[in-house]
């Protein structure tokens, strides 16, 4: 299957370890990767102690550890430039542009209340919110 990953994107060391960013300009509602992987169910990810995941519908998530899987280094955002569009008929996640996106920024998407919670609230969100997550944000 093809998997799409738009050509001005690029992984590199960024302030908070591996990120995606942009090396070119990518125009808002464009599609900037998918997240793809096997399609496992939440027992088998938690078996394997799997850190690179989306979650989907019915206890099912997407395991994203392949590197070859570009999206799963695009970081958490509490002010996201991008955001994920979950086909749930195909089971496919693709993560889109939200606004106009410049080269040389980072891709971020908000991976969610309950992510945020338990994986990113105790160790501290590192976006540039301050810690403080989504309900301080405007
Ligand atoms: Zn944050």
């Amino acid at each position: 299957m093809k998997r799409l990953l738009h050509t001005n994107t690029k992984v590199k060391r960024g302030a908070h370890g591996l990120g995606l960013f942009a090396t070119g300009p990518i125009k808002k509602g464009e599609m900037v990767a998918e997240y793809w992987g096997p399609v496992v169910t939440d027992e088998q990810l938690e078996r394997s102690r799997g850190k690179y995941f989306f979650e989907l519908e019915n206890n099912l998530a997407i395991d994203g550890k392949d590197r070859k899987n570009v999206a799963r280094y695009i970081n958490h955002s509490c002010f996201p430039n991008c955001e994920p569009i979950e086909n749930e008929k195909q089971k496919r996640i693709f993560i889109k542009a939200r606004r106009n996106i410049k080269a040389g920024e980072e891709f971020g998407y908000d991976y969610g209340k309950d992510y945020w919670d338990e994986h990113i609230k105790p160790i501290g969100c590192r976006c540039g919110c301050g810690g403080k997550g989504r309900k301080k944000r405007r």
